[in-house]
């Protein structure tokens, strides 16, 4: 049997990241073994492209959720990646740390070294940001952030301008001291290209004698000697193959695949495993509860003024847009769509921001939103306002259906499922629809298109948010990360509770959702959740 000091599942937005910092000094070898194939195509390396990977079953998981109870039994799309770079080689590229008081709520759930502070020093050392090094940001780090500031869309400015007049801070920097307020979204790009994890750290990795990637090479099981984890077995080419890991078992598959195969591999609800034939290894009924995800709502407004519509839209903006792209690696094409936005109080007495805003110079009202035609929006001036609840309270979970690796599990999110996350879907309608009655934005708007003037009481706009809301892409806590074993899944250091030589570093550990969009907190966890590892290397 082939082996390896680290074995790695999955090569995404963490594991690139483990990859790369576990191999560094040399004295390690390191396997890494990813369900997809290859990244370079264009589509994922060219911003924009994103519209077009979102259903690309060669690069895509393409998760379906259960019907959703509070969402009119509708069921929830899930893309998420199945490729070199996982996730983060399909997502929006928007660069959102969270705010400081959800690691400081992680510290205080019982996992010390968890708070603001200490996750700091990690956020800055994966960076490489536009302005250089500062208390908040690091230089030279592996994974450049862009500020597009003076290359957002001109309209951008008035949706700002709109939040000032509301009351709102203007922040230049979501991801610095200030972070509340309206403003401009930081995107994970690097001279014009997706700034994925796989091509800042998983790449120069690979170029080390030390590490060895494996693509389409499914992991199937976790094997086990006792309560210690020694390897995996996991399929390629029709062959089943079993690999030694000589120190540890990493799971970086994420928030569906990690919770996915510990539960295959029989790490899970042992009645539940068992009722599918599978003999458990450990009773740990928290793998797949705990999940957690934001859920979104967008109001489309027809514009005065010129939109990103007008760029894309028509044949010659396409060409143009072509043309800059190829010119100096700039234009909408080298951006996402979401350029601005903001992190609010819905009313002062929020202790924190409790509304994340987005503010899109684009819209989509002929092909629904979720079809992501970035490159094909309306037929005419228009753009997009909308938000989600930052700090959902809706618990979901997810379970294997089957002992048959291959077959997708039952993921319930179960969304809106609590008061509070009622109320905030509530006045989160009431918000947008006051930025959108507020100057400038209210001169420059001539007709609220979706959901239409009609609809006026709180009870019709909740009742449209339950027809229309959907995901962010952002479900993360299904081996949520904590002290106590009944309840989570690993502890501090990221060690599976009960089991020997296993970790988890994903986005699945977060014991409740950020402030945010998941992507720089993933790549966090994975600093940290590598540099722990090398910390307890037996030499
Ligand atoms: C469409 C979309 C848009 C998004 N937009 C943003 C955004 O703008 N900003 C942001 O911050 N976040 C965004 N996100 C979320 C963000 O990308 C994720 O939170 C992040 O990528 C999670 O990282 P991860 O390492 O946990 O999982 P992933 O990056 O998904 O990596 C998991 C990897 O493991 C592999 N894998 C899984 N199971 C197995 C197995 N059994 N064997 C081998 N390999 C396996 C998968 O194929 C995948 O490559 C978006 C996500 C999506 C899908």
């Amino acid at each position: 049997m082939d082996s390896f000091d680290y074995v790695i599942v999955g090569a995404g937005t963490a594991g690139s990241v483990v990859a790369n910092r576990l191999s560094a000094d040399g004295k390690s070898t390191v396997l890494v073994l990813e369900a997809g194939g290859s990244d370079r195509t264009v589509w994922i390396q060219l911003p924009i492209g994103y519209g077009r990977t979102f259903f690309d079953r060669s690069i895509n998981w393409m998760y379906d959720t259960e019907a959703e109870p509070n969402l009119g039994g509708r069921i929830s799309y899930w893309p998420r990646g199945k490729v070199i770079g996982g996730s983060g080689s399909i997502n929006a590229m928007v660069y959102v740390r969270g705010q400081p008081h959800d690691f400081d709520q992680w510290q205080a759930m019982g996992n010390p070294g968890w708070g603001w502070d200490e996750v700091l020093p990690f956020f800055r050392k994966s960076e490489d940001h536009d302005h250089g090094a500062s208390p908040y940001h690091g230089a030279g780090g592996p994974i450049h952030v862009t500020d597009i500031t003076r290359r957002a869309h001109p309209l951008c400015q008035d949706f700002i301008k709109t939040g000032e007049a509301l009351g709102f801070a203007h922040t230049d920097d979501f991801n610095g001291p200030s972070p509340e307020g309206v403003g401009i979204y930081q995107i994970n790009t690097d001279k014009g290209l997706r700034a994925s994890s796989a091509n800042a750290f998983l790449r120069p990795a690979l170029k080390r004698s030390n590490v060895a990637l494996r693509t389409k090479a499914q992991v199937t099981r976790i094997l086990f000697e006792g309560q210690q984890a020694t390897g995996v077995e996991y399929r390629r080419g029709g062959q089943t193959v079993q690999v030694k890991a000589r120190r540890e078992v990493i799971l970086c598959g994420g928030a569906i695949n990690s919770p996915q195969l510990l539960q295959l591999s029989g790490i899970g609800e042992a009645a539940h495993l068992a009722s599918l034939g599978i003999s458990p290894v450990l009773n740990a009924p928290a793998v797949g509860r705990n999940m957690q995800d934001h859920l979104a709502v967008s109001y489309f407004y027809r514009s005065r003024r010129p939109t990103l519509n007008d760029e894309l839209g028509p044949l010659l903006g396409k060409v143009k847009a072509g043309i800059h792209y190829l010119w100096n690696r700039g234009g909408p094409l080298s951006m996402s769509v979401n350029q601005g936005g903001g992190f609010v109080r819905s009313d002062p007495d929020q202790p924190f921001p409790n509304l994340q805003l987005y503010f899109s110079p684009v819209s989509y009202t002929k092909t629904p939103l979720s079809e992501r035609k970035l490159m094909n929006p309306d037929p005419f001036s228009a753009f997009l306002l909308s938000f989600n609840a930052c700090k959902p309270t809706s618990r979901g979970s997810l379970k294997i259906v089957s002992a048959d690796p291959l077959a997708y599990p039952s993921i319930q999110p179960n969304y809106l499922s609590t008061d509070k996350d009622i109320q905030e879907a509530m006045v989160g309608n009431r918000l947008l629809r006051t930025v959108a009655s507020t100057k400038p934005l209210a001169d420059i708007i001539t007709e609220e298109l979706v959901p239409g003037a009609h609809l006026q009481t709180d009870e019709e706009l909740l009742e449209d948010f339950r027809q229309r809301a959907d995901t962010v892409y952002h479900p993360v806590g299904t081996c949520m990360m904590g002290a106590d074993p009944t309840l989570s899944v690993v502890d501090a250091r990221l060690r599976v509770h009960g089991i020997k030589g296993l970790r988890v570093i994903d986005a699945s550990i977060f014991p409740t959702v950020t402030s945010g969009n998941t992507n720089a907190p993933t790549v966090m966890v994975a600093e940290k959740g590598a540099a722990m590892v090398l910390e307890d290397r037996v030499q």
